[in-house]
């Protein structure tokens, strides 16, 4: 049967085993158990890790993770050019500085710090790696999850149990990327690429590249395949908002020559996380006064006489969909060299020797990249059961971005849409120790999130973009006031999740019925008060 332990089924060697008696894992099967069970070793997880370690010192964790390596996004993608396209100083978490002079940094340098930070903090000793987590099942008698993961290394799976779960799994399929069906792609004689599966050994050199995509990825892989490549086509259905930022942030530089690193980086990062916030109620709020300053930008960094409107004025509004950030314009430099050309088109179909597009045009090429974007996927695929029925992501409603209605001692980190995720991450982990620590403090066991009365939902992600429309129906719903609704703006997400109060009326705490008799029976034991 799927979900119960089998016998000789080994367990994830944690230390601080307990005995349980787990349902329909198995009658008194001895379980190892944590406190809390973190589960992805990228951005998220390491981060969740080390706030753990500085706040919940008595705290048992661990970390299991799918893959053989720290670092997510960040050791996945190995495109040409992979880099950031937000500052590392609010990309970066809050408790380490980010030192690099740059501060729009490449895939590598970003890896290296999460697995920095990892060791420093003593936390990549509590990684297991290839464990990938498919289910968890609650026990309200025991206030505590079953988790299942399967190696990813050999066929067995292991099962454990914690009082919390943690879910770090970031946002997107690891297995493939999102590529639409287009006619003809059995005709084409060259080689087709997806960013997320790039070959080690690709080799572009002299060759014509067509780059299928507008967003993130499409506008870093240009300029940096177009340094070998004969020409690079960036070939889009329609134009995305492009922002071009300088790589050093010259205040960031200019705190960082004269104060210690620990007094320069929350300058930096604040000041970094206002303007962020800045720009993105700008664009909500004066959408035509964005758009205007985001084409001058464009405008004045391309070619005189270029088709700006045609190749860099989307149809929606700025934030509508994430904007595209260019390090020194490397793209709009690129376009100017004569190296790259952008065409806005659709394409009708492959053919042999390249893709013809509706309008007529034929585009040769030897290699063609699909930069068309990723598939989503909630808490890493895994199913959750909470008394005795599988949990409708769907239909459930995040409490702070964060907790999910109906679903005990549970969080989820989901980054910022419109600003750098470990923002919100950094917010979701303090947020988590606090509440642990209040729990204890109280005597609870269990805190669960009651769904709100009103009947308005909207999706967790605001963003118009392809690949959320995609998903919206399986994602976790936002409702339409606080602590239900998404602000997506770091200074209030401060007040509410680092200072605010921890119960409210949308938030249920209570003690198992274990811990209720043992209440009870030391109550009765003890002269009552007045006597
Ligand atoms: C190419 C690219 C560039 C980006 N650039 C930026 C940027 O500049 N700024 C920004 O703010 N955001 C950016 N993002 C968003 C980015 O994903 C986040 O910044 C951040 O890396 C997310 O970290 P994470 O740890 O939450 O998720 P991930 O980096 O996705 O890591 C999740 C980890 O969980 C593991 N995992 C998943 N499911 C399971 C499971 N069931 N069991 C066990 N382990 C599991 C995965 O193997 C992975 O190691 C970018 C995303 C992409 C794809």
């Amino acid at each position: 049967m799927p979900g119960t332990l089998a016998a000789g089924t080994p367990r994830v060697g944690l230390g601080g085993s307990r005995w349980c008696t787990a349902g329909r894992w198995g009658e008194g099967v001895r379980l190892d158990h944590v406190d809390v069970l973190i589960v992805g070793a990228g951005l998220s997880g390491i981060g969740a890790a080390c706030h753990l370690r500085r706040r919940c010192r008595d705290k048992t964790f661990a970390i299991l993770e799918a893959r053989g390596r720290i670092g997510g996004t960040w050791d996945l993608f190995r495109y040409p050019g992979v880099r950031s396209d937000s500052d590392m100083f609010t990309l970066g978490y809050s408790f380490r500085p980010w030192t690099d002079p740059q501060a729009i940094a490449e895939g590598d340098s970003i890896c290296r710090y999460i697995r920095e930070t990892a060791r420093e903090h003593g936390v990549a000793e509590h990684i297991r790696f290839h464990h990938r987590v498919v289910r968890a099942e609650w026990s309200s008698e025991h206030a505590r999850w079953t988790v299942e993961a399967q190696r990813t290394d050999t066929s067995g799976s292991v099962v454990l149990t914690c009082s919390f779960l943690f879910v770090c799994a970031g946002y997107y399929r690891y297995d493939e990327g999102y590529t639409p069906q287009f006619r003809g792609t059995e005709r084409f004689t060259g080689q087709i690429v997806h960013p997320q599966q790039w070959p080690d050994d690709l080799d572009y050199a002299r060759k014509r590249v067509v780059v299928i995509g507008s967003g993130a990825t499409a506008v870093t892989l240009v300029p940096a395949l177009a340094e070998k490549a004969a020409h690079v086509t960036m070939l889009q259905r329609s134009p995305s908002y492009v922002l071009s930022l300088p790589t050093q942030d010259a205040v960031a530089d200019f705190l960082r020559r004269r104060l210690p690193p620990t007094v320069a980086y929350p300058i930096a990062r604040w000041k970094n996380a206002l303007l962020a916030t800045l720009a993105f109620q700008l664009s909500r709020r004066a959408p035509g006064v964005m758009k205007s300053l985001l084409r001058k930008g464009a405008t004045a960094q391309l070619p005189d006489g270029y088709d700006v409107d045609t190749h860099f004025r989307p149809r929606y509004n700025p934030w509508d969909q994430r904007l595209c950030l260019v390090p020194d314009g490397d793209l709009f430099q690129a376009i100017r060299s004569g190296r790259v050309s952008v065409v806005t088109d659709h394409i009708e179909t492959f053919t042999e020797h390249g893709i013809r597009l509706a309008s007529g045009t034929a585009l040769e090429a030897d290699l063609v990249v699909t930069a068309t974007g990723l598939n989503l996927l909630a808490i890493g695929g895994m199913t959750l059961r909470v008394a005795g029925a599988e949990v409708d992501l769907g239909h459930t409603v995040a409490y702070k971005g964060m907790m999910l209605s109906g679903v005990p001692n549970f969080a989820l980190t989901l980054g910022y849409t419109n600003a750098s995720w470990t923002l919100k991450a950094d917010l979701v982990s303090e947020y988590v120790c606090r509440l642990l620590n209040h729990m204890d403090q109280r005597g609870y066991q269990v805190c669960t999130p009651l769904a709100p009365d009103t009947p308005q939902r909207e999706p967790i992600i605001d963003l118009q973009s392809g690949y959320v429309l995609r998903s919206v129906a399986v994602l976790p719903k936002q409702g339409p006031t606080a602590p239900w609704r998404l602000h997506q703006n770091y200074p209030r997400d401060v007040l509410l999740m680092r200072h605010g109060s921890l119960e409210d009326e949308s938030m249920r705490f209570t003690r198992t019925p274990a811990a209720v008799r043992a209440v009870d029976t030391a109550l009765a034991g003890s002269p009552t008060i007045g006597t």
